[in-house]
């Protein structure tokens, strides 16, 4: 049914104020220079319905670089473009203990590949299965379907942020000749890397995020034409991975406290799919020690509670 828009509205405004405190308490990445200039005293929330409206409160305009958030998304392009069998024989299905851009399972597991998509190694391997003629074309496919799925035509990538991220990227770059060694990725390594930063790079502001979400609830299907944009059983691996992954070491305490598919970002965002009724866009730059935006996972848990959207 429809939301009571004022009433929920009123009831975000005084969520936001209660949770913005513990943003002091957070701290924003710095480990690429570039994403330590967020503001880390921003808290906004954006709901979507499967039906397309929208609520929002806090400070939602403001964008974010999707960083990891774009892992959902070039998994489920990069499923589309080569098919289950294909990624899974690349990537694994199981979650890792250890952070996101560890090296050591890669070298420990065999055949040494990557856990899972939603980590670094997996996610740089997905991206190296993106189709295309060369990165320029493989992003602006990226790109497109992000314009899609957030019916935001306008969305693009900030350059100074894939320039800063390119810039001290060792540890993706050892993961990726890793994997190259290990004929886990296959093409120009570089130009792996360059599309995965770009990616990682793509900005979007908090209802753009609720919008990818609410397509995600909606098993993939645009809220307006219901066409598909992603096929159902592909927006099920997606949301799974999200709920498996989705939330870096946290994923587990997640699951308990808020329950539903969830992914965030380095850069303090949170994209979740609560599946056949809501996407929401979380934005709190300000991290906990796992990398979750500790505003943002806060003001989660106590809709979860209010409206109960645990799937569980
Ligand atoms: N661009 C980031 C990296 O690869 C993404 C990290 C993240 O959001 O977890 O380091």
């Amino acid at each position: 049914s429809e939301l009571n828009e004022t009433e929920i509205q009123s009831i975000l405004e005084d969520m936001i104020t209660t949770h913005k405190a513990k943003c002091c308490t957070g701290k924003v990445a710095d480990y690429i220079p570039e994403l330590g200039k967020a503001n880390e005293n921003q808290l906004g929330i954006s709901i979507c319905t499967v039906q397309g409206q929208l609520i929002e409160a806090g400070d939602v305009d403001s964008p974010i670089t999707l960083q990891s958030i774009s892992k959902v998304i070039t998994l489920a392009l990069a499923l589309m473009d080569q098919g289950e069998q294909k990624v899974f024989e690349k990537i694994g299905m199981e979650p890792t203990g250890d952070p996101f851009n560890s090296i050591v399972k890669l070298e420990t597991i065999s055949p040494n590949k990557p856990l899972n998509p939603m980590i670094n190694a997996g996610a740089i391997a997905v991206t190296s299965l993106i189709k295309g003629a060369d990165v320029e074309e493989k992003l602006e496919r990226i790109l497109s379907f992000i314009r899609k799925l957030s019916g935001n035509s306008k969305i693009t990538y900030n350059k100074k942020m894939a320039r800063s991220e390119e810039e001290t990227a060792n540890l993706n770059r050892a993961l990726a000749f890793f994997m190259k060694e290990h004929g886990v990725i296959e093409g120009e390594v570089d130009h792996i890397l360059e599309l995965y930063f770009k990616h990682c790079a793509i900005e979007g502001c908090c209802k753009d995020l609720a919008r990818i979400g609410a397509v995600l609830a909606n098993n993939g299907k645009d809220l307006q034409t219901g066409e598909t944009i992603i096929p159902l059983h592909i927006a099920r691996i997606c949301k799974t991975f999200m709920v498996t992954c989705g939330m870096y070491n946290a994923s587990g305490e997640f699951a308990i406290r808020v329950g539903i598919p969830a992914k965030s970002g380095v850069s303090g965002g949170i994209l979740a799919a609560l599946p056949f009724k809501l996407g929401l866009g979380v934005i709190g730059p300000a991290l906990d020690e796992r990398g979750n935006s500790i505003a943002g996972v806060a003001l989660l848990e106590e809709m979860s509670q209010r409206w109960n959207f645990s799937i569980f």
